[in-house]
Parts: structure tokens; sequence; C-alpha cells
């Protein structure tokens, strides 16, 4: 593709569009992008809304009326917001798309209350209907500070095949729709995409899994060659440990993608597992940002970063151990329920409990030997030691009650002080 100048994706989440504030506020850093070449946005559902949806959709198959309620407070909320973003001034085409859009919405509802069930193509177009909504309003946002923007429909542009697991995508027909409908990009006509909801190719629904959107980002990116995708969420920036089990973590200024995609998996709450795939060919580059406080801090997520060592410490729990051929054991991503990497006894305790386990993930990676001399100089309660939790992080296992403080031990140790972290690094490696 020949283009002159770069391209920008811009993925905002729930809070950044959570009201007409913040949906000025992602329009403003939108406005400002644009600035320096074309710019494609793509959103998720105002926060909290496709858990509302989740909940009425389950009321309707059940026959409850419940879910008449539920849509009534998105009535009011996506309204407000159009009303108050409007602020006077006239929003007749916004407004006709968005009660057309709550009009389908009841309908569908409607017609899963009478059938009392609800095939996979209706339950995604009824989910996905938070991103249709706030689509609305942030290209209203747009057009009331002077940009043109239009809504394009996810289901228009990525396709995943029949029956596939949620998230695969067909990469060669999605990148050739992407191409056609958003290349040439630089008409100064913004496209608006809805995320988190795909197509089946065939006219139907699908949709990308929970948190799916930065996944629509990436996947939009990777086929326009962007120069950098940037997901604008809640929080500064992709931070040294879970804030909230440890309150002094820190942004991380850069990643790479494997240890991000290592960080999305084993407790990191910022990106969606699977985001980073669809750029693993690509130079585009990944930024995550909070739109509440666009100074605050922000991590890039490069092909590598500088330096090497720990970075980060996360972990989750729910982990299960399966028995392998050889007498060692397998650990199942508590995500998908997938093989994550195999467990070597520490010598520590290593026999097989029948409790809840958790993986504690340390970011950056650690051989083997290093991990293990770790545990023993710090006495961490570990049972075992997974090299290849995932690509660029070393897990240990431990029980499940342990989680929050070996996480919490192992931040202080290794990344809270750098002097004396060094020094232990040292001394272990
Ligand atoms: N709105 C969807 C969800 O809540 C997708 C997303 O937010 O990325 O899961
Ligand atoms: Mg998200």
């Amino acid at each position: 593709m020949t283009r002159s100048k770069p391209t920008f994706v811009l993925k905002f989440g729930g809070a950044s569009l959570a009201g007409a504030k913040r949906l000025r506020g992602a329009a403003a850093i939108v406005r400002g992008r644009a600035r320096h070449g074309p710019v494609v946005v793509v959103v998720s559902a105002m926060a909290g809304v496709t858990d509302a949806l989740v909940d009425a959709l389950a009321a309707a198959e059940q026959g409850l009326p419940a879910w008449r309620e539920a849509v009534g407070g998105l009535k009011r909320r996506h309204r407000q917001a159009l009303t108050a973003l409007a602020c006077q001034r006239r929003s007749g085409a916004a407004a006709r798309a968005l009660e057309e859009r709550l009009r389908t919405l009841e309908v569908l509802l409607d017609t899963v209350e009478r059938r009392r069930g609800c095939p996979p193509g209706l339950r995604a177009r009824i989910l996905a209907s938070g991103e249709r909504l706030s689509s609305v309003l942030l290209a209203a946002a747009l057009g009331f500070s002077g940009h043109r923007a239009h809504v394009v429909d996810g289901s228009e542009l990525i396709v995943t095949p029949e029956g596939a697991r949620e998230g695969a995508v067909d990469t060669r027909r999605t990148r050739c729709n992407i191409r056609r409908r958003l290349a040439p990009v630089d008409s100064g006509d913004i496209p608006v995409v809805t995320g988190f909801v795909a197509g089946d190719g065939a006219g139907g629904a699908t949709l990308l899994g929970r948190g799916g959107s930065d996944l629509s980002a990436t996947i939009v990116g990777a086929a326009l060659e962007a120069r950098r995708v940037e997901i604008w969420t809640d929080v500064p920036g992709i931070l040294s440990a879970p804030p909230r089990w440890v309150p002094e973590a820190r942004t991380l200024p850069c990643l790479s993608r494997a240890e991000a995609e290592a960080l999305a998996r084993w407790g990191g709450k910022v990106l969606h597992p699977g985001a980073l795939g669809p750029l693993a060919a690509s130079a585009t580059e990944l930024v995550v940002a909070s739109s509440l406080a666009p100074r605050a801090g922000r991590t890039a997520v490069r092909r590598s970063r500088p330096g090497a060592g720990p970075v980060a410490v996360s972990g989750r729990g729910g982990v299960v151990l399966r028995a392998s051929g050889s007498g060692g054991r397998t650990v199942l991503d508590p995500g998908d329920g997938r093989p994550a990497g195999v467990m070597m006894d520490s010598g520590e305790g290593g026999s097989l409990v029948e409790l809840p386990l958790a993986a504690v993930a340390l970011i950056g990676g650690l051989g083997p030997a290093g991990a293990r001399e770790l545990v023993r100089s710090l006495r961490l309660p570990v049972l075992g030691i997974v090299p290849g939790l995932a690509p660029g992080a070393t897990g240990l296992i431990v029980r499940e009650r342990f989680l929050r403080r070996t996480v919490k031990h192992l931040h202080d140790a290794l990344i809270a002080e750098p002097h004396t972290s060094r020094r232990l690094l040292e001394a272990v490696s």
C-alpha cells in the first residue's frame, strides 16, 4: 500500500466513553492525532453496557420482563450523553441513528423473550449493541467539534470462520475488507468502527470475546500497516504489577510484545490476551495510555525492548495442573484451558496438591536456575517453576491464597527499588 502519511488506529475503552465529558475528551485526542495523519477510531461500549446487555439477554431468554428495565436504563444513558454533547445544537442525524439502534435492540430482545431462546448470531447482535450505540456518540462528538466522521460496523470488516473458536479470524478476507472500506483513510472523514463484533462472512454477526475491541483495533491496525495502534483506557499505561495488590506499581515505558501478551494472559487487565497476535508480523507499535489523564504516562509495546531481566510481576488463580507423559505437570491457562507450560519441581515442597493453585508470572523472564535461586533466597512459598509460562515470562506455582503476597514480595524485591534489585538479580543469575 502506498501512503504518504502514517495511519493511526485509536481505540477507546468503555471508561473513555462513559458520558459526554469523556466523549469530548476522546474526540479531542482523535483531533490531535488527525493533525499527523489519517485516523481510524475503534470503540468499545460505554462502561458497564455489555454487562447490562448480558443480563438483559439472560432475562429475556427466561421470559423475564426485567430486560425492559435494562433497556430503559441504556436508553436514558445514551440519550443523556447525546443531549449533553449537543449542548443546544441540533443532533438530528445522530439522534435518529441512536433511536434506530435502541429500537433494534428492543425488537431483538423481544424476539428472544417470545422464542425463549437465542441463536448465536442473534446473541452476537444483541451483545454488540453497546458498540453500535457508543460509536454513534463518538462520531457525534467528532461532528460537533468540526470533524467529519462516520460509523462502520465491525461485522462488515472482520470475518471469523464459521464454527471456529471465538476470536479466530479469516485474515485474508478481513484484510481485504479493511483495506477496501477503510483505506484510503485520509479523506478527512474519520471512520468510527464498532469493536468486539465481527461477521461470519455470510451476513451474520459473531463476537471476538469479552474485551475483544482491543483485538478489533490491532486487526485493523495490522491490515492498514498503521504506524501505531493506541489503546485509550483509564490507567496510564501498563503497570509493573496489578495496582489492587501493589499500590506502588508504576507505568512501564516500554515492553516487548511477548511480555505484554504474557501480562495480558496472566492477570493484567488492560489488554485482551489475543490483542498482540495480529501485530506479530507487522512493524505497528501499540501504545496504552489513559484518556482520563493523557499525560500521566504511557506504555509502548514494541517487537523488543531495550534491556533484559524482570520488569513486572503479575499472576492469576484458577490454575489447573495436568499430569503429562514424562511425569511432568502441564500448567493449563485458566483463560482458555490450553497448555501454557510444563512445571518443574522446585524441590521446595513440589508435591502435587489438591488445592486451589495460582501462577505468579515474572515478566521479562529469568532462567530456571535464576528463578530457583530467587525462590530460595526470598523464601517464597513456591511449589514449582514453569520456565516458559509464556514467551517472555517465568511462572511460579503457588497456592492461591499466597498469590497476592508473593506478587507483592517479588515486586518489592525485584522491581520497586532498582538498586537493591540489581544486587539481588546479580546474586541469583
Ligand atoms: N464491550 C465488550 C466487553 O465489554 C468489548 C470490549 O469492551 O472490548 O467485553
Ligand atoms: Mg478492555
